[in-house]
């Protein structure tokens, strides 16, 4: 089967520059890949971060360049592992042009066999705070909007100050909320134990956990702060790709997985192992266009097992009209 190819690279500003312990992101860049034959045209998106763990932009650039203009199925299926986000992008619009033909363009296709009718509509979504003092304004619009689970990034400001915001915070989020704290790999043992020590006191909202508080590299000392707290544990980072995760899994991790489909890998082979493994996972964006975004959801909707809310509650970030 030869698909004609063409791709077409975006940008697309955050309302706001998002604050994380890698520092400020301004600016979402990625690549609309699409591949058409006689049945139509079908589309997918490359949204890579490369301080994340995938490949640059660059890099997916430069390989969707020295593409020829038509392809094939095995040139999908052979992207190299070290291109995962150019892996998803490629796969997913292959895999919306297998099911073109049956009429609709909708997400209601995919999901697909069987009889269970989840879709995205069905999925709880859990939204993205503004990092430091801005979250205590910030949720009451969220909550508003019917969201309940709430994520916060920790590991940006100096860990007094963001102590004694959470106290404020967890106090004024309603009682029924649940939090996530995000350190993005940003905290140090000392203080990874500091936050725990805070989370697993009684308070007033659920801790649902804390994601990747230390480096990829220190993976031991977070299976050890995995041991020794009541508050739960998620690799995000750690696992960025399906190798990755992969590799945790065997080393042991059975904690919480979060998954950014984006740029985890080839969907096929993610679905494979999720499939095999009875894994805790969380769903979770990687800040794509809506291209990506029903894609993953798609995965979501497909995969997620302990029904934790998706970590897609982001519009918010982006003026939807410009996409
Ligand atoms: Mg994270």
């Amino acid at each position: 089967m030869l698909y004609r190819f063409e791709f077409h690279p975006y940008r697309r500003a955050f309302k706001r520059p998002l604050q994380t312990s890698h520092g400020s992101w301004e600016v979402r860049d990625g690549i609309i890949v699409s591949l058409s034959d006689e049945t139509g045209i079908s589309y997918g998106e490359i949204a890579p971060i490369s301080w994340f763990g995938s490949e640059t932009l660059a890099q997916a650039v430069d390989f969707c360049r020295q593409l020829p203009s038509e392809i094939t199925e095995e040139m999908i299926f052979s992207i190299p592992d070290q291109l995962p986000a150019c892996q998803f992008g490629f796969e997913s619009a292959w895999e919306g042009a297998g099911e073109q033909g049956s009429g609709g363009a909708g997400e209601q296709g995919s999901g697909g066999a069987g009889g269970y009718k989840r879709t995205p509509n069905s999925l709880r979504y859990s939204a993205l705070l503004p990092a430091g003092e801005g979250a205590l304004e910030a949720w009451q619009a969220l909550w508003d909007q019917g969201y309940r689970t709430f994520k916060w990034k920790i590991g940006v400001n100096a860990i007094a100050d963001e102590l004694a915001i959470f106290d404020v915070l967890t106090q004024k989020l309603p009682g029924k909320a649940k939090l996530r704290l995000d350190a993005n790999g940003g905290l140090s043992y000392d203080e990874a134990n500091l936050w725990l020590e805070n989370c697993d006191r009684k308070l007033a909202v659920e801790i649902e956990f804390i994601e990747q508080p230390l480096p990829v590299e220190q993976f031991n000392l977070m299976q050890e702060l995995s041991y020794c707290y009541g508050t739960a544990i998620a690799l995000d980072e750690s696992v960025a790709t399906l190798n990755q995760l992969k590799t945790f899994y065997q080393q042991g991790w059975r904690g919480i997985f979060v998954i950014k489909p984006s740029i985890s890998g080839s969907p096929s082979r993610l679905r494979q192992f999720c499939q095999k493994h009875q894994i805790d996972l969380v769903f979770s964006s990687a800040f794509e266009t809506d291209v990506g975004r029903q894609a993953a959801l798609n995965l979501a909707v497909e995969l997620s097992r302990q029904n934790r809310a998706v970590g897609f509650g982001i519009n918010h970030w982006f003026d939807q009209d410009k996409t």
